[in-house]
């Protein structure tokens, strides 16, 4: 389904001044102090190629009892930011009051976080709040990894009439152990870029990485994949950080961070777009083959247990259900009959085959004649043959 709206998205160089091309956003998790706020914004003011100061004013905390930011206090102090150093200011909206009070307090730019975007009714909720303004909007992947929600999100934002909007890539929270704080997923941002190609996408490394090691890689790994800038935290004495002390960085460590990454050279928009895609297409085939492995370990088993048990390897009920089940899905997915039926019969051959090494009860000639356990119309027809024991 095409994304609503997606046509009257404002390209990044028609509203927001860029750094070679690229987008760097900075600034505290959150706004902790007047001081602090000050000190870390004429740092990043400094740096010359940051024009907006990101800051937390209201922090959604996972547990209770912890820091959740200044609030309404700190927006006077915004404001003189602002006024000193001609940074745009640029705050986390949760709930429809924030997003009224932002608007109220002429802050420039807003942005959806993580544990917002997930919630369908609280994006509408706020796309309503700020509807015919026409606010900047930057719109943070949800928490899971699912591009439906953020993209929903980011046409909710649309329909609400703000076309300057930025998809923001903070990675994800899986089952999975990793040594992200919030795994990237890079698959996931590039699909999106793929459905939406003029919207403006940036990488928030601060909190894939979750600590300051991790940073840098992610950063560059995200400008290779031609991403449209970064989001990252920054706080003058990251040490004292009242949230997320241990992904923040000094001004001075980021001035010397964006230097570095201005030396990743832009790629073409056509290369991109097919180098992405074949980026897809190894990923995908590397999990296709991991699955495969996976599914030829479970046959093995399945072929020791058959022998302890003493059954025949191919058993005509079970295959012909799977068969069944396996070619109504695969079409449900849109694949062609033809090759779904080659595909299943060589991996029905396989399976017979890597169970045939388990059991000494089938020669192996007579479990893989792909002759015989062929389907009419070249599809194998399990139980068709009752002298065959699939
Ligand atoms: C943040 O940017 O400080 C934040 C809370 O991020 P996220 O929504 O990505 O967790
Ligand atoms: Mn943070």
């Amino acid at each position: 389904m095409p994304v609503a709206f997606a046509s009257d998205i404002s390209p990044l160089s028609e509203w927001i001044p860029l750094s070679g091309n690229r987008l760097y956003i900075a600034g505290p998790c959150s706004v902790e102090s007047r001081e602090q706020l000050a000190e870390t914004a004429e740092g990043v003011a400094q740096a010359g190629n940051v024009p907006v100061l990101r800051a937390g004013v209201w922090k959604p905390r996972s547990r209770p009892g912890q820091f959740e930011g200044k609030g309404a206090e700190a927006f006077p102090w915004l404001k003189q930011i602002r006024k000193d150093t001609g940074l745009r200011i640029a705050v986390e909206v949760a709930r429809p009051d924030h997003a009224i009070q932002c608007l109220e307090h002429e802050v420039d730019i807003i942005w959806l976080g993580a544990r917002t975007t997930v919630n369908p009714f609280m994006v509408q909720e706020i796309a309503d709040a700020i509807s015919g303004t026409g606010i900047p909007v930057m719109i943070k992947n949800p928490v899971s990894p699912d591009l439906r929600l953020w993209i929903g999100a980011i046409e909710r934002i649309l329909m609400a009439g703000s076309k300057k909007i930025i998809a923001i890539h903070r990675g994800f929270k899986t089952h999975k152990r990793s040594v992200y704080r919030n795994i990237p997923l890079w698959d996931i941002p590039l699909e999106l870029r793929h459905e939406v190609p003029g919207l403006p996408l940036i990488c928030d490394p601060s909190h894939i990485s979750g600590n300051t090691a991790l940073l840098e890689e992610v950063a560059g790994q995200a400008l290779t994949l031609s991403m449209d800038g970064l989001m990252l935290e920054v706080h003058h004495q990251p040490e004292k950080a009242l949230t997320d002390r241990e992904q923040q960085i000094t001004p001075e460590t980021m001035h010397a961070l964006f230097a570095r990454l201005s030396a990743i050279p832009h790629r073409q928009k056509s290369a991109e777009t097919l180098d992405d895609l074949r980026r897809h297409i190894d990923e995908n085939d590397h999990e296709l083959l991991a699955l495969l492995a996976h599914r030829m370990g479970l046959s093995r088993q399945i072929g020791q247990l058959k022998k302890l048990r003493n059954e025949k390897i191919v058993q005509p009920h079970r295959l012909k259900a799977l068969f069944s089940d396996r070619r109504q899905k695969g079409e449900i997915l849109g694949l062609y009959p033809g090759f779904l039926d080659k595909f299943l019969q060589l991996l029905h051959d396989e399976s017979v085959r890597i169970q045939s090494e388990s059991t000494s009860d089938q020669p192996e000639s007579e479990s893989t004649d792909s002759k015989r356990n062929t389907l009419p119309g070249s599809v194998f027809i399990p139980g068709e043959d009752k002298n065959q024991q699939p």
